[in-house]
């Protein structure tokens, strides 16, 4: 056991949302520390490829993405933090640019793309590794503050003290006047569980909601798990690989057996995957070599230019896996992808549990029971950003 270290914030998890609140808090002058439990490059954000949401566009306003979120939630996103997360956006993407985040341009502007469920092309990109590029000016500006990384550590006990928390994190034993909660989501434990392919990293466990539910933060629509649309379904190195929706953005679109197109490749994610899940339930679907049910995605519709801009690595993993999706369809069937919900937390990302913090996929209400893609890693810079500004502020109150 090493000895007690004591900080103004400390942070769980090292993903874009864990990283945007210890930057940001450190920012506002507090004392971080940062415990993460593998290595500090080891999250979900690392991995996301499709872009992220904000209304940059001429015929777009923070208003209309809002509305979007509304609809594509079922009416059930907690619109206090909807405003938010779209009010905030255009602040965010500027934030990750002064970071070192080079967003693909085009046209003197944004390269922007349309979404499922979206009503505007919104959705800016770095090629097809946007979450790489936003965790590592993330990374280097939280290596480039005074922050203390606790990496190999997991939260493993969290307990309220008379000035703020005591929290055991592997063999560290640390205090904190507040406590972000960064974690992110279960689906890969999960999936695990159910013996199905997932998108995420085998860190999402979400024993840390548990923990948070012990003592006492509540939360909302933590039954809602999200399956991704298109997760690779052939070849067997590419089953789980989450195919980037731009796919469907830049012209793809998916066929049953008979080479019918079976619904709106662009709807929201729970739409277009249960349309997958009827068409092979009605027997319309194909199978993979290993007897997986599936569907095809027709990125042969994909113009070459939009594909080398915006979908370099996933050519890159399908070509280096024998299948060029430029010339083939490729096989797909819908995996575990995301918790939906999480814990409740009010428009500085606090918890019910005061001096408690929740960002990122460990939170829930920004999304409701429906989320639409892109806007996860919105919510992580804007909410660690508003948690570690949040939680620094209290700290030292
Ligand atoms: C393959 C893939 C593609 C995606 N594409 C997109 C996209 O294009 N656009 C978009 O907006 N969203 C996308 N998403 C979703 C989005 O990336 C994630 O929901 C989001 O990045 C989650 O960020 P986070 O910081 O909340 O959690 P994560 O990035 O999952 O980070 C959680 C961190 O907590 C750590 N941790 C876990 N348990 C503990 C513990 N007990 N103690 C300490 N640390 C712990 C983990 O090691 C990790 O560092 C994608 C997700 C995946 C998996």
């Amino acid at each position: 056991m090493t000895a007690t270290a004591s900080f103004d914030v400390l942070v769980i998890g090292s993903g874009a949302s864990g990283l945007a609140a210890a930057v940001s808090a450190g920012n506002a002058g507090g004392r971080v520390g940062l415990a993460t439990k593998a290595s500090i490059q080891a999250c979900n954000s690392a991995k996301a490829q499709g872009g992220i949401q904000a209304s940059f566009g001429e015929d777009d306003s923070p208003e209309q993405h809002a509305a979007d979120v509304w609809k594509s939630s079922h009416e059930s996103a907690d619109m206090r933090l909807v405003e938010v997360l779209t009010g905030d956006a255009q602040g965010a993407i500027h934030w990750l640019e002064e970071l070192g985040v080079a967003f693909t341009r085009e046209n003197g502007g944004y390269r922007l793309a349309r979404c499922g469920g979206a009503s505007a092309k919104r959705l800016l990109q770095v090629g097809d590794r946007t979450g790489h590029a936003i965790t590592k000016a993330l990374r280097e500006a939280f290596e480039a503050g005074d922050g203390t990384l606790f990496a190999n550590s997991p939260l493993q006990a969290l307990e309220p003290t008379p000035n703020g928390w005591h929290a055991r994190c592997g063999e560290h034993e640390l205090d904190a006047g507040t406590v972000v909660l960064a974690a992110g989501g279960r689906c890969f434990k999960v999936a695990e569980e159910r013996g199905e392919l997932s998108t995420n990293h085998p860190n999402a466990t979400g024993e840390v909601t548990r923990l948070a539910l012990e003592l006492g933060a509540e939360a909302r629509d933590l039954d809602e798990l999200q399956y991704h649309p298109n997760g690779g379904a052939w070849p067997e190195t590419m089953q789980g690989y989450s195919i980037p929706e731009t796919t469907r953005a830049y012209g793809a679109v998916l066929l049953n057996a008979d080479g019918e197109e079976f619904t709106d490749s662009l709807g929201p994610r729970d739409v277009v995957s249960q349309a997958i899940f009827d068409e092979v339930a009605k027997g319309k679907g194909v199978e993979t070599e290993d007897g997986r049910p599936a569907v095809y995605l027709d990125t042969t519709r994909i113009a070459q230019d939009d594909a080398e801009i915006s979908l370099p690595y996933m050519l890159r993993r399908y070509r280096g896996a024998g299948i060029d999706p430029l010339e083939e369809r490729i096989l797909t069937y819908p995996v575990l992808h995301y918790q939906n919900g999480g814990l409740v937390i009010d428009t500085d990302a606090e918890t019910t549990v005061e001096g408690l913090y929740a960002c990122g996929e460990i939170a829930g209400g920004t999304h409701g029971r429906n989320r639409m893609m892109g806007n996860s890693l919105l919510e992580c810079c804007v909410f660690g950003r508003r948690a570690g500004r949040a939680a620094a502020e209290k700290a030292s109150a």
